[in-house]
């Protein structure tokens, strides 16, 4: 029996699948696998598990609910707890590293990977009697191997006579993926479709792309906020650093009046905020009372509806306006209570987009594609949309991954607009044209699987006896090219011979980091530096460890006193030497060293402040160094390693064989100093004497400002990683000397 307030039943009363809940747990009892698919905000994810709950499902087992994304796992987490009026013993999360499941746990909300892990070792998954893959539309590699698994798992569970019931749900999304594919399911599973209460929502087509779309989209924003009615904004760019400049820049525009963000929230600065802020006082002055005075003639004229044809004005309007700082202050009328979202994001400053903004405050979210499915914030009325998405593109030759903006597919971008619907009628904002949607979106965004390297899941599937693992039922199979590489890279590491595992290739596999790691880890042991190796490679593993910019509001001046502050200190880790050949990852070791050192004195979270480093990020990498060290005592009894809060930095020696051991899993990752002029390179780089070729790579790649080898220009180095900004830089770089 569930006991839920008022409240919240009157809040559930308003979602349309609860109408549907008997109809729904019909098909559910009478079929093993189920298709649910619903618009975002239709209530799946927040209800579904409670009809099962309450249909008996959990009361000798759990039920099991994934989530591609950490933020959705937890934040569902606590809000099915909420409803239910039941504690976070019983429903429950666990995603990497973090979670509260106890004894009791009844609903699980987990993170897909976590969930992929658990097959490993327990193959019929027999703690629980439902699995729910949620957003399955989003095609995330682990969601779409997990599909595949249980396409098998249900049938053998089904022999056992222990029924194991699937429920894949997922936006109305290209469901024939699922539905019409043979290998997966002999016969097409039952399809729910649940109605969402979805209002209309106007699409306004910009008549021209603006190529600046960060600019536009403050602009624009700006034009809402003062000329249109009540209702929330939500605006979508691409990454964490287009978040906080413009949450930034939209909290400096419309202050809050008594309202105070104070505690509840703290945005970086990047880097082009501090030129706008090394500009006069007087110069500041003059251009924002040139600014307000645009505001004032702004209307909402210029957007036009689909179909409109290309109107030659609206260019006139945009090139009287070229300046590049186009900010401007409004001290009276209606303050904006701004927030960002993002998937990096400390949860508990990702749940404020769901609490009501301050009285008088219109809600704005400034949000990467977090916002597009798994989260539905409440009071939407206006979308901007700048039809852009990050992603993280693998090269399938040269191996080299890099950050691309492009524009997203028209499904995305339709699931964006979507958002504004959910409260009342509401505008999606499109900063693109309506011939450049129709031209140039794709239908579809490609599944994730066609995107990365499939390395470390190509090693566990052989690893769990799949021999042809072309052959393993994929929702989309990748490209024949991704698992010949994957399969080859394998065979270099000694992963594989002959396409069989090799013992080596079986501790790598055990490992919850890239097989390249586990391969440094499988080395150090035979040279007795496995507490650095677990170190590096934990830190390795962790996105953004360092910091470029401080968090909080730092003046000018401050801002560029803390960066040189943070810079000494990182070339002081690097130290000299072997130890300065080691190099990022020499940086990254004493980080995470003296981290140790200050959490076993309480004060991690003030040391982080200090010296540069994301908290988040060193609470994991503790975590996962513990997880590792465990993992290899577990397989090495004899091994006497331990997480040592005062852990020695590496010997000169050690440095060195900690570059070896870097190469040993890194040999394919090498770059090599050239010329400029040997690369023949267009003019706007001829003020770099020097660049880097790397692998087969066409274009030349360069040391980043933030590399403590920036400045001593290596003839020979091995790189974790080549992403692309305005040029491609090496990220994590050490030395090696060619044999
Ligand atoms: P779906 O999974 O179909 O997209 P959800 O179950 O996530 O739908 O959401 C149903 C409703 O619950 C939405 O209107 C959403 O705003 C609301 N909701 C979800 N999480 C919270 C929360 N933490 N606080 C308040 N409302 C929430
Ligand atoms: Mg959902």
């Amino acid at each position: 029996e569930v006991y839920r307030t008022e409240e919240i039943q009157m809040a559930r009363l308003k979602l349309p699948i609860l109408a549907e809940e008997q109809q729904i747990m019909e098909i559910i009892n009478e079929n093993s696998v189920i298709i649910l698919a619903g618009e975002t905000g239709s209530g799946k994810t927040t209800q579904v598990p409670q009809f099962l709950y309450e249909a008996g499902y959990a009361l000798n087992r759990m039920i099991a609910i994934t989530e591609p994304r950490r933020v959705a796992a937890i934040s569902m987490s606590k809000r099915v707890g909420e409803e239910m009026n039941l504690s976070s013993d019983e429903v429950s999360y666990l995603i990497r590293f973090e979670g509260n499941v106890t004894e009791k746990t009844k609903l699980k909300f987990m993170t897909d990977g976590v969930l992929l892990k658990e097959i490993q070792s327990d193959f019929m998954l027999t703690k629980y009697s439902v699995v729910i893959l949620d957003e399955a539309h989003e095609r995330s590699v682990y969601t779409d191997i997990l599909i595949g698994f249980l396409s098998r798992i249900v049938p053998l569970r089904m022999k056992r006579n222990d029924p194991l019931k699937l429920i894949i749900m997922s936006a109305t999304l290209r469901l024939e993926d699922f539905t019409e594919n043979r290998r997966l399911f002999k016969n097409t599973p039952p399809v729910i479709k649940v109605e969402a209460r979805q209002y209309p929502v106007t699409i306004h087509f910009n008549k021209r792309t603006q190529p600046n779309y960060l600019r536009e989209v403050y602009r624009k924003t700006v034009k809402i906020h003062t000329t249109l009615p009540e209702g929330g904004i939500l605006i979508f760019v691409t990454g964490q650093q287009e978040v906080k400049t413009l949450v930034r820049k939209l909290q400096r525009s419309f202050p809050l009046g008594k309202a105070k963000y104070s505690s509840v929230q703290s945005v970086e600065k990047d880097s082009d905020e501090e030129k706008d802020e090394e500009l006069g006082d007087v110069l500041r002055k003059k251009k924002r009372q040139k600014k307000l005075k645009l505001v004032e003639n702004v209307d909402m004229d210029d957007f036009s509806i689909p179909g409109d044809h290309e109107d030659p004005d609206v260019e006139e309007e945009d090139l009287e306006d070229d300046d590049e700082n186009d900010e401007v202050v409004v001290k009276k009328g209606q303050p904006l209570w701004v927030l960002p979202l993002y998937s990096l994001l400390p949860s508990y400053k990702q749940a404020n987009v769901f609490k009501k903004p301050p009285e008088g405050c219109r809600l704005c979210v400034v949000s990467t594609n977090v916002a597009e499915t798994s989260l539905t914030i409440p009071d939407i009325k206006y979308v901007v949309d700048t039809g852009k998405t990050k992603v993280k593109l693998y090269d399938k030759v040269t191996g080299v991954s890099s950050y691309f903006v492009n524009w997203t597919s028209k499904a995305s971008a339709d699931q964006r607009a979507g958002r504004a619907g959910r409260t009342g009628p509401g505008h999606c904002y499109r900063l693109y044209s309506s011939a450049v949607f129709n031209d140039t979106f794709e239908k579809f965004s490609v599944p994730e699987i066609k995107e990365k390297p499939v390395d470390d899941l190509y090693l566990q599937l052989k690893c769990m006896g799949i021999d042809k693992v072309v052959n393993f039922p994929f929702p989309t199979v990748p490209d024949l090219v991704q698992l010949k590489t994957a399969e080859s890279r394998l065979e270099t590491l000694g992963a594989l011979e002959n396409s069989k595992v090799t013992p080596l290739g079986r501790a790598i596999s055990k490992f919850p980091v890239l097989p390249r790691f586990g391969k440094m880890l499988a080395l150090s042991h035979q040279q007795n530096l496995l507490p650095y190796t677990i170190c590096m490679v934990a830190a390795l593993s962790m996105q953004e460890v360092l910091l470029e910019t401080p968090i909080g509001h730092v003046d000018p001046q401050g801002l560029k006193d803390v960066r040189q502050k943070w810079r000494a200190i990182r070339r002081q880790w690097a130290g000299v030497g072997n130890s300065l050949m080691l190099g990022d990852p020499m940086v990254l070791l004493k980080a995470v060293g003296a981290a140790e050192f200050a959490n076993s004195e309480g004060r991690l979270e003030r040391f982080c402040d200090d010296n540069g480093l994301r908290h988040k990020a060193l609470v994991e990498i503790r975590k996962l160094r513990i997880q590792l060290t465990n993992e290899i005592k577990m397989n090495l009894p004899e091994t006497d390693v331990g997480v040592d809060p005062k852990l020695k930095p590496p010997t000169d020696i050690q440095a060195k064989l900690l570059r070896q051991i870097l190469l040993s899993g890194m040999g394919d990752q090498v770059a090599k100093k050239v010329m400029m002029e040997e690369l023949k390179e267009d003019e706007d780089k001829a003020k770099y004497k020097y660049a880097y070729r790397a692998n087969n790579m066409e274009e030349p790649v360069f040391l980043h400002q933030g590399s403590v080898l920036k400045g001593s220009l290596p003839e020979f180095v091995i790189y974790q990683e080549i992403y692309e900004t305005n040029k491609m830089y090496m990220r994590g770089v050490t030395v090696i000397e060619p044999e």
